[in-house]
């Protein structure tokens, strides 16, 4: 005798996949490439967030910082460019006891974290946001990166937030694949050079192998490494998405969600954990 399957009664937990994005120039939103395309259906790819933290190259701090405004502002961090990209906003809320939360455990992992409630939403954060949850209301909250911070100090740091992605929290880190400002081709649609190309590729590769220890060396293990990223700033959200996505484990592999290049050289690469 056959009987019909009830449903369970209990919905099974999402954990809430990590993501590494390239966000480019603060121009993206005006830009019609396939990165802008790409991020505009990303937010409907993913389970709904309770809230964003977002790890942004474009803020570093001496002791890993929160933002704790419950309205923070949109930061216009960027000179020279069109006056209409000084116009945007993004009115996302924050969320102050996530913030606490957060601090909470970062300090258990030895950190003395501080609760910023002045700074608002870098173009790191809002930039992408703003293409995948247009008027989202979902809270958004920015965790500094740390100041002379290595690569294996960021994967620490993001280990610590894993737990955030059973309490629905999408970790979104925020920087770029290929990032050498003085070899963008502002001006047209140059194809990549051979050094740009080299240094994405290997990336992808290592990425997608969870091959952390290349990842921690890769200034002398990738290809081109320093023309790729002069400075390493906006490298870094990725090892704290490593991180995150590795929780306990030692290594854990991602997987290439988009890949493309803008302004010649500027590298676009996202990836994704726990999908
Ligand atoms: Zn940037």
């Amino acid at each position: 005798m056959t009987q019909a399957t009830k449903a369970s009664p209990t919905t099974p937990k999402t954990t809430m996949p990590v993501l590494f994005l390239s966000h480019g120039s603060p121009t993206l939103p005006f830009d019609d490439v396939p990165a802008r395309d790409f991020l505009m259906r990303l937010g409907a790819r993913l389970p709904r967030p309770t809230a964003i933290l977002c790890v942004s190259a474009h803020w570093e701090a001496e002791t890993p910082s929160i933002t704790a405004s419950p309205a923070p502002s949109t930061i216009h961090d960027f000179h020279g460019f069109p006056a209409s990209l000084y116009e945007l906003q993004y009115d996302a809320p924050g969320d102050p006891d996530l913030a606490a939360r957060i601090a909470t455990l970062l300090e258990a992992g030895g950190y003395t974290p501080f609760l910023n409630t002045e700074r608002g939403l870098d173009h790191g954060a809002w930039n992408p946001l703003m293409l995948m949850y247009p008027q989202s209301g979902i809270p958004v909250l920015q965790l500094s990166l740390i100041r002379r911070g290595k690569p294996a100090d960021h994967i620490a740091l993001g280990r610590l937030l894993a737990p955030l992605r059973e309490e629905g929290v999408l970790v979104m880190a925020s920087g770029g694949a290929v990032h050498n400002l003085r070899a963008v081709e502002w001006g047209g649609r140059t194809p990549p050079p051979e050094w740009a190309t080299g240094f994405d590729n290997w990336l992808r590769s290592r990425i997608e192998a969870g091959d952390f220890p290349a990842l921690i060396d890769y200034r002398t293990q990738a290809p081109d490494a320093r023309i790729a990223h002069p400075s390493e700033d906006h490298l870094m959200p990725l090892f704290v998405a490593l991180g995150a996505a590795a929780a306990d484990a030692p290594v854990i592999p991602g997987q290439s969600l988009h890949a493309s290049f803008t302004f010649g050289s500027l590298g676009m690469a996202s990836y994704g954990w726990g999908f």
